[in-house]
């Protein structure tokens, strides 16, 4: 199963993209997944923080990004864009959702 790009629009693989988002101004928004290359957030590139595809569609990682989030929302973050989240997470638990079916 591929992913979309959010940027270029064309399909990536679990192993070429990552999730991004723009971290600045107490505020998180703009989660995207994308090509690394194409990640392309309106923020300064230190501002911009990622994981990869890989790594969050792993129990291990998804259960990681959850705390990632949960740091934000301890320091008072809020969250700009719940659309573009939401549809990164539906990306990435339908992915999921098709490797478990997959397994023996
Ligand atoms: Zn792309």
């Amino acid at each position: 199963m591929a992913f979309l790009c959010d940027t270029c629009g064309k399909e990536l693989t679990v192993n070429e993209g990552t999730l991004s988002w723009c971290d600045d101004e107490n505020c998180i928004r703009e989660f995207r997944i994308t090509h690394k290359h194409d990640q392309d957030h309106s923020c300064d590139e230190k501002d911009v923080g990622y994981v990869h595809l890989w790594i969050v569609t792993g129990i291990s990682g998804f259960v990681k990004f959850n705390e990632i989030l949960a740091d934000y929302w301890a320091k008072g973050y809020t969250l700009k864009d719940p659309g573009g989240l939401k549809k990164a997470l539906s990306q990435i638990g339908a992915y999921i959702w098709e490797k478990s079916k997959n397994q023996p």
